[in-house]
């Protein structure tokens, strides 16, 4: 990500939106981000849009302050959860999500073209600041919340922000919590003391720290804060999935809808919905995604297995914020320990693989599997992305990944052994496809 590449990328989008437009612009705490935010925003003047920099923030502050801005668009400059070296740029929608598919197509077109039309010089864009982020957000997600009762319980909270954009505002919420917070990795540097990815060969030191001390719950997020995990009040790494069953079950105490989640998506959210008489609604793999199936179903509550959190309630985006706090609202309404409320949610097993994949190879087994599958017992079959085949006890995916040449093949079931069979047959038929292609 050089400095020319960011400029064009910034010429691109303001040409996509048109000169006289706003854009707000955040940061994580990457080094590199102050001087890629410098190009985007140089591009985006030159083609005429106004920019508002909103310094170093979070993923859902900056969706956050395109909203309450009323700009026609956001940048968010981050790598989300990969290592410092990394950088990227996020384009936002003006309601806060990143850009549909169709429009990041268009974007990339534009890009690619490079003959951008740039406005003369009276007509440049200008750049104001704004440093109310942290403040809306931490008022926004205070409202959806009972903060007297949560503070009243004066919870012990261990909070690892990976030296990211959550160093700042998450204890300005956690402190409006009224928690004892336990700060670790707590300077925004940008120099990630552990891989930043929230999972669990990663927080080993943080469980640790939770072993060793009187804890009620612990937390983890990643460099931009939107993706939250958990860890139990004995240390337990519990799981990036259960982030967003457990806030699920907080929402589902008061709230009834539908809830939007995309196709890998632990049925942990199934069991939940059902037993409050919701529906639970898939959306292909993505946030973008998710949300759009959210606008489109009227879903009052979303997200993603990795730890992603949408609560459109405060901003239909991820948000590490959001699911602390339906987190402790949970932990403070049943007076229940973390370890207890995740005991009472019906409990899975996820098994993962990867392929390599020719172009066009996951197709040709997403067929083959559901050839295999279709005469079985209850089962039916998504193919909104890739497939998805559910059956009573579990249920297994193939998809393309949009990133990078592999397939993956996720499920889930009851026990071990079925959800190892599940990936062992569809694995099979993809290893008899690739023999085919080569
Ligand atoms: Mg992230």
């Amino acid at each position: 990500m050089t400095p020319e590449i960011a400029c064009r990328f910034g010429c691109a989008f303001g040409q996509m939106l048109g000169a006289g437009k706003t854009v707000v612009m955040g940061r994580d705490t990457r080094p590199s981000g102050s001087m890629i935010a410098a190009s985007v925003s140089a591009g985006l003047m030159a083609a005429g849009v106004d920019v508002i920099e909103l310094g170093v923030v979070t993923t859902p502050g900056t969706a956050l302050m395109v909203r309450r801005c009323q700009a026609d668009g956001g940048v968010m400059i981050t790598a989300s959860h990969n290592p410092s070296p990394y950088n990227g740029i996020k384009f936002l929608q003006s309601t806060g999500p990143g850009l549909r598919a169709e429009d990041a197509a268009k974007l990339k077109d534009i890009w690619q073209g490079g003959d951008y039309a740039l406005v003369d010089g009276p007509e440049v864009g200008q750049r104001t600041e704004n440093r109310e982020t942290h403040q809306a957000h931490v008022e926004a997600v205070c409202k959806i919340v009972d903060v007297d009762l949560i503070a009243s319980k004066g919870f012990r909270v261990v909070l690892d922000s990976i030296n990211g954009a959550g160093c700042e505002v998450t204890p300005m919420l956690l402190s409006r919590l009224g928690c004892q917070l336990t700060h670790v990795n707590a300077e925004p540097t940008g120099r990630f003391a552990h891989t930043p990815e929230p999972v669990a060969e990663n927080l080993a030191e943080l469980c640790e720290r939770v072993r060793q001390a009187e804890v009620d719950v612990a937390f983890a997020q990643d460099p931009d804060a939107d993706r939250l995990v958990v860890i139990d009040e004995d240390g337990n790494f519990i799981g990036e999935e259960y982030t967003l069953a457990l806030a699920a079950a907080a929402v589902l105490r008061k709230q009834k809808g539908k809830i939007a989640v995309n196709m890998v998506t632990s049925r942990m959210i199934d069991d939940l919905a059902e037993a409050a008489d919701c529906e639970v609604v898939r959306s292909p793999t993505g946030e973008a995604n998710v949300v759009q199936v959210m606008e489109t179903e009227g879903a009052f509550f979303g997200g993603e297995g990795n730890g992603g959190v949408i609560e459109p309630r405060v901003v239909p985006v991820r948000d590490s914020l959001a699911g602390m706090a339906l987190i402790l609202q949970y932990l403070a309404e049943t007076g229940q320990k973390i370890s207890q409320l995740v005991a009472e949610i019906p409990c899975y097993v996820m098994r993962k693989t990867k392929l390599s994949c020719p172009l066009g190879a996951a197709e040709k087994v997403a067929a083959a599997t559901r050839e295999r599958f279709a005469g079985r017992d209850g089962a039916s079959f998504n193919e909104d992305d890739g497939l998805r085949v559910a059956l009573p006890d579990g249920w297994v995916s193939v998809r393309a990944s949009n990133t990078e040449p592999i397939m993956r093949i996720f499920a889930e079931a009851r026990t071990a052994d079925f959800a190892d069979a599940l990936v062992a047959e569809v694995s099979g038929l993809a290893e008899d496809v690739l023999a085919g292609e080569s």
